[in-house]
């Protein structure tokens, strides 16, 4: 009887995370397909990371000429904070963090790290200085440990098992058959989407990156395993300059500032206070995923109780 209590736009919420986890699958092998067409200027230097602040500056972007996707974005991440991105899906937020990678070139404006521009660097140098956790983690067919070393090749097995437990997945690993040596994969051990994403999160502590993107998808995650994956990601980002890309809005209330974006463009910005404060779109997007929350709660206690 509970179950008919459940508003009908729960229903709408959780068909709009489903859709959302497709695209964000779709956008992964995206960002894993890079365009051949960005090139090393003759002569590119290496990015020199002093303190790994960003920068982007009045930039434009389309995929393709005739449809602008972005469209006057300037905002920084000074050294060491964390800034968020929200929106809704298509706004332009996962393109952002292409950018930073430059996987494209933009039209107008600059992308900076450090005051460099990223068109003039190695796209080399420009990939080890990034580190990011995407939305859903494919992993080797091998053995855990090498799933956490392709983080940094040469790490010690003391520094794998201490990213392993700084990502919160170290008792799991020890439960395993074989420990670290548990095949995983396709052809080995199927992980949950939340322990791949610990893997990835422990990938990304060995690699120590100054610059990180956490694309969250906690979307595709209930509430309980992503406030585990929160602790872990608040872990790894702690001292760095990270974007942090956000379905659910209460993985974001501690950024230093949220960017609005909505059709490309920044509609709103500021703390979360601030923007509650400012009862806009922000504001109501927090009024809506609290209703999904508490709506979902209750679908879990009605489970319970059956
Ligand atoms: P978000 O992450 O906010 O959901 P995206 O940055 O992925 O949005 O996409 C913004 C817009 O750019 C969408 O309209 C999307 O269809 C379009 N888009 C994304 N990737 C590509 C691509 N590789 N080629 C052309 N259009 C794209
Ligand atoms: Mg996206």
């Amino acid at each position: 009887l509970m179950q008919l209590s459940i508003p009908l736009n729960f229903i709408g919420f959780i068909y709009r995370e489903i859709r959302q986890a497709l695209t964000d699958i779709e956008q992964m092998f995206d960002l894993l397909d890079v365009p051949a067409e960005v090139q090393d200027r003759p002569g590119a230097a290496p990015l020199k990371v002093d303190k790994g602040h960003v920068r982007f500056d009045d930039v434009a972007f389309a995929y393709d000429g005739d449809r602008p996707i972005l469209k006057g974005i300037s905002f920084d991440i000074p050294a060491g904070r964390t800034v968020a991105v929200v929106g809704p899906s298509g706004a332009g937020k996962s393109t952002i963090s292409r950018l930073i990678f430059r996987f494209y070139d933009i039209q107008e404006g600059a992308v900076l790290i450090d005051g460099q521009d990223v068109r003039d660097v190695t796209q080399e140098s420009l990939r080890a200085a990034i580190g990011m956790v995407p939305q859903d983690t494919v992993l080797f067919n091998d053995t855990i440990a090498y799933n956490i070393r392709y983080g940094r090749p040469d790490a010690s097995e003391e520094e794998v098992r201490r990213a392993a437990e700084l990502a919160q997945i170290a008792d799991f690993i020890d439960g395993l058959p074989a420990g670290y040596d548990t095949m995983v994969g396709e052809r080995g051990l199927k992980l949950s989407g939340g322990e791949k994403q610990r893997v990835a999160i422990a990938r990304t502590i060995l690699k120590a990156p100054p610059i990180l993107i956490l694309d969250e998808a906690t979307s595709a995650l209930d509430t309980h395993t992503e406030q585990e994956i929160q602790a872990a990601l608040d872990m790894v980002s702690r001292g760095r300059t990270t974007l942090v890309i956000a379905h659910r809005l209460s993985t974001v209330i501690a950024a230093d500032e949220i960017i609005v974006l909505k059709d490309g463009r920044i509609a709103e910005r500021g703390t979360h206070h601030a923007l509650i404060a400012a009862r806009g779109l922000y504001a109501d997007m927090w009024d809506r995923q609290r209703e999904a929350s508490e709506a979902e709660e209750r679908l879990r206690l009605a489970r319970e109780t059956d």
